[in-house]
């Protein structure tokens, strides 16, 4: 089994410093599997290239009591693609000897950590279920370039047809951490085959590994499948915990992971849906929904929708005749009209809702006018030094009476044990606020444009760092009464020209 990663950053051979491993010598570690070995076959200043090669004991595997091997002897014990092709158990021998890599820590580059560098990956033979589409579906939306060719199941046969492996190239600019932990999730989830470690503390190494980047693949909840091995229990605990950090909606899970009520009998059933907790995303919902209510809100415009997760809530109440999503991503809106089922929605319903491309950092007239506009999750997505650009487009420009706004609480977020010291909940969050830095500037925004604000708490609130999320709600004060222009009396300076 092969795995080489290489770079063309200047000074390549700095690839050791993150991977924690010398270029100048090879290493041996052994693991469950094996013998995992570290090697350069080239390493200078333009282009550096680690191999992991994992020596596979095929006899041990089935002695050992961590191998496949419950199932009664068989030749398929002994004469199988486990020792050959890359497959999870290489992703096992990868987490344990690149674990301070995929921590993402360098004590000699501290500075390329973070930084994206020129990678390749090349994986000659790997297992893949679904073949060259799968492996595309899972890289592609990371960022990799993915070339991918299907082997031949024997050259000289062609007709026999395809093997189920792939040679899997990848190119991409990288931090070297997620490139790793990619190949940590994507190895076991493209093999997909039965692999015999699964846990419970499997859903805290998927979470870890995932960070910052499984929570918005367009495969997540295929992946956290195939990667808890198609265990349905698990896979219900992860995606909501996906859903909770990285503030995706956990989409409704499909026929094979639903809880069975015959399988549980009905009270141990009832009694695991008490247990479960609220998603954070939901509560989020909750509470929008609730302080719209509560402003007796009719029309109702949802600035920076993303994908929608709020028009369900929204749609549901039959107080909002209308409801208007803005967002600048093209995609987004796609997707949320897809999710929607925009077309095929009852016309009464679709009558209510607008989905709009725009930016919240430019003034538009085709966001003035409504009851109430909701920033749900959105602020923390703008450099700052984009922010005044938009308080001015919906707190002086739209003014609407009512501004809904949450995001995340810092303070919170060392209550996410997987979630790395300092890292950030999402990775295009440009800034996460504690509540202190959020009263301040609820009170600055309020005082320039002419409104109260009062500040909630969203989801439990926890008594040393808060609640997950903060959410502030600003009511327009009373306008002064505008005296006609031809009587009012004028400032001096204007008066006199
Ligand atoms: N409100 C949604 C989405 C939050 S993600 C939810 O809670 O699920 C943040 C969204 O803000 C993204 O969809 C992003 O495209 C959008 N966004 C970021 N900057 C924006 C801007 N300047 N103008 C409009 N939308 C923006």
């Amino acid at each position: 089994m092969l795995l080489t990663l290489s770079t063309t950053h200047r000074p390549a051979t700095d690839l050791g410093f993150l991977l924690h491993k010398n270029p100048a010598r090879a290493q041996s570690t052994s693991v469950s599997t094996g013998v995992a070995h570290v090697f350069y076959p080239e390493a200078d200043d333009d282009r550096c290239t680690a191999a992991l090669l994992l020596e596979v004991d095929p006899i041990g595997l089935v002695r050992g009591s961590k191998g496949p091997s419950s199932e009664a002897f068989s030749l398929g014990q002994y004469v199988n693609d486990r020792p050959y092709a890359a497959s999870s158990m290489l992703a096992v021998a990868l987490g344990k000897v690149f674990a301070s890599a995929r921590r993402g820590v360098s004590k000699e580059r501290p500075e390329l950590v973070d930084s994206a560098l020129p990678l390749e990956i090349h994986l000659p033979a790997m297992a893949c279920r679904g073949g060259v589409e799968m492996a595309e579906r899972f890289f592609a939306p990371l960022g990799w370039q993915v070339h991918a060719a299907v082997i031949p199941l024997d050259e000289t046969f062609p007709d026999w047809g395809s093997s189920r492996y792939v040679d899997l190239r990848l190119t991409g600019d990288q931090r070297v951490a997620d490139a790793v932990n990619h190949l940590y999730v994507g190895l076991p989830v493209l093999d997909d085959a039965k692999h015999y470690w699964v846990s419970n503390d499997e859903i805290d190494k998927l979470l870890r590994a995932g960070a910052g980047w499984l929570a918005d693949h367009p495969d997540r909840d295929l992946i956290t499948r195939r990667y808890l091995a198609h265990k349905g229990s698990l896979s219900r605990q992860a995606i909501p915990r996906l859903a909770e950090v990285d503030d995706a909606e956990p989409d409704a899970l499909d026929d094979a992971t639903a809880p069975s009520a015959t399988a549980v009998g009905h009270d141990g059933a009832d009694a695991a849906e008490a247990d479960r907790p609220v998603p954070l995303a939901v509560q989020r919902h909750g509470a929008v929904l609730a302080a719209l209510r509560s402003c007796g809100a009719r029309r109702v415009i949802d600035l920076g929708c993303g994908s929608g997760a709020l028009m369900p809530t929204l749609l549901s109440e039959p107080a909002f005749s209308e409801i208007v999503g803005v967002d600048v991503s093209h995609r987004a809106l796609e997707e949320a009209a897809r999710r929607l089922r925009l077309d095929c929605m009852p016309e009464r319903q679709r009558s209510r809702l607008t989905l709009l491309q725009g930016a919240l950092t430019y003034t538009d007239s085709r966001m003035a006018g409504y009851d109430a506009a909701v920033l749900m999750e959105v602020i923390e997505h703008l450099d700052p030094d984009r922010l005044p650009a938009l308080e001015h487009a919906v707190f002086a420009a739209a003014a609407p009476a009512t501004v809904i706004v949450t995001t995340p609480n810092v303070e919170h977020n060392v209550r996410y044990e997987h979630l790395p010291a300092g890292s950030m909940r999402h990775r295009d969050h440009r800034f996460e606020w504690t509540r202190g830095q959020f009263a301040d500037w609820t009170d600055r925004v309020a005082e320039r444009h002419g409104y109260d604000v009062r500040l909630l708490a969203v989801g439990s609130d926890d008594t040393e760092v808060g609640p997950p999320t903060q959410m502030a709600v600003f009511t327009r004060r009373p306008q002064q009464q505008t005296v006609p222009a031809d009587t009012s009396p004028r400032p001096a300076a204007e008066g006199a020209a």
